[in-house]
């Protein structure tokens, strides 16, 4: 059974919709939770009491958590609620980095301001957090790190050119970090969710709201956080349907003399592209050793 006792997780956006849920269903289960949030609206302007809200369901329930509002972009402000929660529940365990916002324009009527923004606050923000419980986690030899991305970073979106960036960057991030976390006992996977939030009021249909709630999304956030999560993972959850996304290398062909020129590639684009035999690097290295492979064979 996954339980959580006496770890401490950490929220990032956890004022409302998934984050909210991932919150309220970790505390369910023992953990004591920081709940971040600046309690901003959809597009990340202004402030509220998002956070001390959901502090005060998690303890109404009989759990245990704290409230933090400072931005994810800020590090310094990443680093003093790691070192109040340290203060307050000794370690870190449980990295949830989920906080975000929207800025949805077609590209040609995005401003840079508009770009650089959701950058910030999805991979500046992920990245902050992470760095500022890197170290704690190393030292205790254990961690637990969540980051979330999107089907429109993996697979792309109309009007959502800024915030696929990031969402795939994070993805990037997750699994550069997975390398360099796996000998400290530090575990990184990817979640991309698809949920009934006030980020997709103007996407899913009102009516299927309710089958898409969070709470059908947050089994596999716990699950990716527990002892026995697997590393490098990419799930995708929503409601209630769990699968698993890949970045594949077809094994492709070598061109030498002739055939290496712009004509030859367009020639054997079906045996460069031929998904046959496809495989899922676990790093740069995978690659190195298929390209190894063809130069000998
Ligand atoms: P949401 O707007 O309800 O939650 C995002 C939360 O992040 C908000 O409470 C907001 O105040 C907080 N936040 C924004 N900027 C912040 C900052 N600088 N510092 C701290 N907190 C900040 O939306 P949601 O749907 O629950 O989204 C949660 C995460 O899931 C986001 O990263 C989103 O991109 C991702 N996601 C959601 C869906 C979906 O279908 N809802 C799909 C793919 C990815």
């Amino acid at each position: 059974m996954i339980r959580f006792d006496d770890r401490v997780a950490i929220v990032t956006g956890a004022g409302g919709g998934l984050g909210r849920s991932h919150a309220l269903a970790l505390a369910g289960l023992g953990a004591k939770v920081v709940v971040n949030d600046l309690g901003g609206a959809r597009d990340g302007t202004g402030h509220s009491d998002a956070a001390m809200q959901v502090v005060e369901e998690i303890t109404a329930a009989g759990g245990e958590a704290m409230a933090d509002g400072g931005s994810v972009t800020e590090f310094e402000q990443m680093q003093a609620m790691v070192a109040r929660t340290k203060e307050r529940w000794g370690r870190v365990d449980i990295l949830i980095n989920n906080a975000g916002i929207l800025r949805d324009k077609s590209f040609v009527k995005m401003d840079m301001t508009d770009f650089d923004s959701v950058l910030q606050v999805h991979l500046t923000g992920s990245a902050n957090c992470t760095k500022a419980v890197w170290e704690t986690m190393r030292e205790q030899q254990y961690g637990r790190i969540l980051m979330t991305s999107s089907a429109s970073g993996l697979f792309g979106n109309f009007g959502q050119a800024n915030y696929a960036a990031a969402k795939l960057g994070i993805l990037g991030l997750a699994k550069t970090l997975t390398l360099e976390g796996t000998k400290y006992g530090i575990r990184v996977n990817t979640l991309a969710p698809v949920a009934g939030t006030r980020m997709t009021e103007d996407i899913l249909p009102p009516e299927s709201f309710q089958a898409f709630a969070p709470e059908t999304v947050s089994p596999a956030a716990l699950f990716l956080v527990s002892e026995d999560a697997p590393s490098n993972a990419i799930v995708s959850a929503g409601a209630g349907v769990f699968q698993t996304a890949q970045v594949t290398l077809t094994p492709g062909i070598r061109l030498t003399g002739d055939a290496l020129s712009p004509d030859g590639v367009a020639e054997h684009w079906q045996a460069i592209s031929n998904r046959s035999g496809e495989i899922v690097p676990q790093s740069v290295n995978d690659q190195i050793m298929l390209i190894a492979g063809k130069l000998q064979g």
